[in-house]
């Protein structure tokens, strides 16, 4: 049981406040491949490809940064989490491998 429809409800008060509840569908998942750059540019400092230095607070930043953007963007397709949740575990209940 999860109960993203309590964060959905936060990221819509919080989006209404400055007017960003109407940022546009396309625009929001732009944001959202530019959040997973920063987590996947995280992760290749973690693994050393990148010299840069690691810090997990960083990817822990990113990662709400994507969640927030997911929470927004199931907001403004009207699509309830919690429910689309319990439907994407009976599917992957049903998984075998990774196919
Ligand atoms: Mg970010």
């Amino acid at each position: 049981m999860t109960n993203l429809i309590h964060l959905q409800k936060q990221v819509s008060d919080y989006d209404k406040k400055f007017n960003w509840d109407k940022d546009r569908g396309s625009h929001i998942a732009l944001h959202m491949s530019e959040e997973l750059g920063e987590i996947s540019r995280r992760i290749l400092r973690f693994e050393g490809y990148k010299t840069e230095e690691f810090d997990k607070k960083e990817l822990a930043e990113e990662l709400t940064d994507l969640l927030y953007l997911t929470l927004k963007l199931a907001n403004k397709f009207e699509i309830n989490l919690d429910s689309e949740l319990e439907d994407m575990w009976k599917r992957y209940e049903k998984k075998t491998s990774r196919k």
